[in-house]
């Protein structure tokens, strides 16, 4: 029975008015959120409002230079939308003749190809994924070949959401080389996570392929709405037509920008490696629900699930406000949890039956400073010594930093791009600036740590250094240095270090050092603060805050 259109439906276009919208998430309520794959740790905050009142460029340069040189492509071989979303788009609006044209895809697989062809009114064939979801490259060129040229772009997605498989890069290759006229997206929205190298490259031998990536996953910045089309410069050109004037507000461009700096890499770095191994951890336990039946191997940051009990399973999920994709309608019986901090996914695990010792909060802080002088990026981790890297240009200064942490036990990673050119000490000083502050972070409520001090010889030399997390900033240093400079760092540039750090850190640091070598002397220094902060970090098992005032 077909009921009457109401207007305004009268007059929309058929394909908006039959349109299922695509299920995009709603507003963000108090639950745990581990349903739509995004980074779970919010990029450090940035405010710049220069220039709000100009339109920005359509393709804004600087944006498009830093994206290229991620990507390892060049400035024009890239589109830059809000999303790899809006690349699907314009794509689709691009190339596709309504009611004459078709796209093919390969389901199980991301669902906007698929609404962004319903809503242009393009066709839509499809060509199932095997067993293990592999791709049946067979049936793909088949079917590429039996529409003919009105078959315009193939969407393939590696890893693929909701499966989590990767393509075999020949396939991908094949089909470019085989279809020499017809479209060949790559969707590697989840290729940070993944082992595979980027088809970005290899638009240089595939003039039809186009390789989709985003800034919403492994880089933390699904808000900000951000991702690129690449490809050949003429198709970029093309696409650039049907693109909106002004898609890229300001304070998105300059968060981006601000968000990737180079030494913010290292972050996102250390991110990944702590993402992938809890990707394995949870792909371990989960096997280990009453409610989970198999699962299917991911190379993302999700886990396509087999579930035996849903009804109880989502019941549970629902008690404890847990959010996780139900995937039933294109896969019975399957749902998709992304992977969130280590603490997000046991209260997951939690929900899922598997027994899990309750494990304390981990440490971890991260602070991120750009000026005209120095960008810094610098991540501790109080509780896990395993990664230290530091770079700041200084060889004696990474020396005193990499002791710190290894006398501090933390894991400690600094990168910093600082003005050499114009000499060490902003470096200095704003790397011990950005390092109290990610100490701060981590020590967070400071619950169940130490407090104070220690004195620590170095062959002649002798330093004594106390130090206090008070939450007050406070330093006093004595000693005269025999030498004003150890390689690159000026023996002056010692206090200033310690100073800076107290500022940020909210402590009070009091040294005092003697010895015949400036080396030595300084090596005392840093090692001493390392000791005690290795005994000031260290957690009892009480939790309690070591203050008559209950808190620091
Ligand atoms: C999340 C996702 C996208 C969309 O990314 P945005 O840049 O946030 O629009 C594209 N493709 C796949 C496969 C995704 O999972």
């Amino acid at each position: 029975m077909t009921r009457t259109l109401q207007w305004p439906k009268t007059i929309a276009r058929k394909a908006v008015v039959n349109f299922e919208p695509y299920s995009a998430r709603g507003g963000m309520s108090g639950a745990l959120h581990l349903d739509a794959n995004e980074s779970p740790w919010a990029p450090p905050p940035v405010t710049n409002t220069e220039d709000f009142n100009r339109y920005p460029e359509q393709q804004p340069a600087a944006l498009r230079t830093r994206l290229a040189d991620l990507y390892g492509v060049r400035p024009d071989q890239i589109m830059i939308g809000r999303g790899a979303d809006e690349a699907i788009e314009i794509l689709l609006r691009t190339f596709c003749e309504a009611t004459k044209d078709s796209i093919l895809v390969c389901p199980p697989t991301f669902g906007y190809y698929r609404a962004c062809a319903e809503l242009q009114g393009a066709g839509i064939i499809e060509v199932p994924l095997q067993d293990k979801y592999t791709y049946d490259l067979e049936k793909v060129s088949q079917a590429i070949r039996s529409v003919g040229p009105s078959l315009k772009i193939v969407f393939l997605c590696t890893p693929n959401n909701p499966t989590g498989n990767c393509i075999q890069p020949s396939t991908i290759e094949k089909l470019c080389a085989d279809f020499p006229e017809t479209l060949i997206v790559v969707d590697e929205a989840y290729q940070e996570f993944s082992d595979q190298n980027s088809f970005a490259t290899q638009i240089e031998r595939f003039t039809n392929l186009i390789v989709l990536r985003t800034l919403s996953k492994a880089y933390a910045l699904a808000g900000a709405r951000l991702g690129v089309a690449i490809a050949d410069p003429r198709i970029v050109q093309l696409m650039c037509k049907v693109l909106p004037p002004y898609p890229i507000a300001r304070p998105v461009e300059n968060a981006v920008m601000a968000a990737l700096t180079p030494a913010a890499m290292s972050i996102f770095d250390a991110r990944m490696d702590l993402w992938k191994s809890e990707v394995k951890r949870m792909a371990e336990a989960l096997l280990r629900s009453p409610f989970v039946e198999s699962i299917a191997p991911s190379q993302a940051n999700f886990l396509l699930l087999k579930i035996k009990d849903s009804s109880s399973l989502l019941r549970e999920l629902g008690r404890r406000q847990i959010k996780i994709r139900d995937m039933s309608k294109i896969l019975p019986n399957h749902l998709r949890i992304s992977i969130g901090t280590p603490q997000e996914n046991d209260i997951a695990l939690a929900a899922f039956g598997v027994a899990n010792c309750e494990q304390i909060p981990g440490r971890i802080g991260e602070a991120h400073r750009k000026t005209a002088e120095t960008d810094i990026a610098v991540r501790v981790d109080l509780d896990d010594a395993s990664n230290t890297q530091i770079q700041t240009g200084i060889g004696f200064y990474d020396h005193m930093l990499e002791a710190l942490a290894k006398h501090g036990k933390f894991g400690l990673v600094l990168t910093c791009r600082g003005d050499l050119h114009v000499d060490a000490h902003h470096t200095i000083e704003d790397c011990a600036l950005v390092l109290g502050t990610a100490l701060k972070t981590a020590l967070g409520d400071k619950a169940g740590i130490g407090r104070f001090g220690f004195t620590l010889p170095m062959d002649e030399s002798q330093a004594r250094v106390a130090v206090d997390l008070s939450g007050r900033a406070a330093m006093t240093f004595s000693g005269q240095f025999p030498t004003d400079q150890v390689g690159d760092f000026p023996a002056e540039m010692c206090p200033h270090f310690f100073e800076s750090l107290s500022q940020t850190l909210g402590a009070a640091i009091q040294i005092e050092v003697d010895g015949d070598n400036t080396h030595h002397m300084i090596e005392a220094c840093f090692k001493g603060l390392a000791k005690c902060l290795s005994m000031a970090f260290e957690r009892d098992q009480s939790g309690a805050i070591p203050s008559t005032k209950g808190s620091l």
